[in-house]
């Protein structure tokens, strides 16, 4: 299943939760669940971490055996999945009948292996990418993506809209954890050609704050073509009936000469540059950009 699926019910505030990680994120999460009324069973590794949540209405447990029985959602927010395995193996028993939800961030073959060890102790296993800092969970602004097991999000998911708002992706428990590393991908392509841009412009005295505003309608336009483009590929077909690969071509080569010409690092022009360059040698000139995608399919 690829549909994504939004929840849009209100929570019942009776479901018990518990969060296991109180680290940065995972304390905005238990918060999250307190402040929505939650009755929110907290647990961390190392002591103390908790205090400001029992404080407001969490209920610290003695253990991670205590943590995992008390809700019958169970969230864990560590720093990686090597943490996730080492906490949750030993839990089995306990978590057994009980849904795991794990918010931490990890790969997409890594979400597979810990959804096969969960169904193996039938435990409903579903893997979420935090789409926010913690200061956005519970805000109402941020969002969670989800995947795994369907029925665990169609009985959660009116509890887990208290953190972000969620969006189911597959019951393929790798998605979440895939989605999360192309957005990122494109946020640092994004502030990378930023950088790259500001240095340019800097070299020629112009403040990196003159250049803003230039660029946010740069990147408007560009997120407008990004829905046409996605048809294409999924359709295999590139009109370049808006530019070509090889009028892009031409473009990119003022790119590089400009960074070299002004003392700044042509490498990432030089890469986006030689994509084109492969794309046109192998008769792609005339095509549309997204034909580029081939050059990323190697
Ligand atoms: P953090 O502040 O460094 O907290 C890490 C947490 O993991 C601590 O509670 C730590 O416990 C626990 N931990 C580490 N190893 C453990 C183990 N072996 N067993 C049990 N607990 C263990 O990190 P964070 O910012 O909360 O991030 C947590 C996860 O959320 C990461 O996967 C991160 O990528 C993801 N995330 C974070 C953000 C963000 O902006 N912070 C955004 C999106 C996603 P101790 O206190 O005992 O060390």
């Amino acid at each position: 299943m690829t549909t994504t699926e939004h929840v849009h019910a209100e929570s019942d505030p009776a479901v018990p939760v518990t969060v296991m990680g109180l680290g940065l994120m995972g304390h905005a999460l238990a918060e999250a669940f307190v402040t929505a009324g939650h009755p929110t069973t907290v647990w961390n590794r190392s002591a103390g971490k908790g205090a400001g949540l029992a404080d407001r209405g969490a209920r610290p447990a003695g253990s991670a055996s205590e943590a995992a029985t008390a809700g019958s959602l169970v969230v864990v927010c560590v720093t990686d999945n090597d943490a996730v395995r080492e906490l949750v193996r030993p839990l089995a028993g306990e978590l057994r009948g009980h849904a795991l939800v794990n918010l931490t961030s990890g790969s997409s073959g890594e979400a597979r292996d810990l959804a096969a060890w969960a169904a193996e102790h039938e435990i409903a296993y579903l893997d979420g990418a935090i789409m926010a800092a913690p200061g956005g969970i519970g805000s109402g602004d941020a969002a969670i993506l989800y995947a795994g097991d369907k029925g665990a999000f169609d009985e959660h998911g009116r509890t887990l809209r208290k953190l972000a708002a969620p969006t189911f992706l597959g019951d393929d428990p790798g998605l979440a954890a895939l989605h999360d590393v192309a957005v990122l991908a494109v946020m640092w392509n994004i502030l990378n050609a930023f950088l790259h841009g500001a240095a340019l412009l800097q070299a020629a005295g112009v403040p990196a704050t003159a250049l803003t505003p230039v660029l946010e309608g740069g990147i408007a336009t560009t997120t407008g073509w990004l829905a046409g483009y996605a048809e294409q590929i999924d359709a295999g077909a590139f009109p370049g009936d808006d530019a070509t690969i090889a009028t892009h071509l031409a473009a990119m080569t003022h790119l590089v000469d400009e960074s070299t010409a002004h003392g700044i690092d042509p490498a990432l022009p030089l890469q986006i540059k030689a994509l084109a360059e492969r794309a046109a040698a192998e008769g792609l000139g005339q095509s549309g950009y997204a034909a580029l995608i081939s050059q990323f399919r190697r």
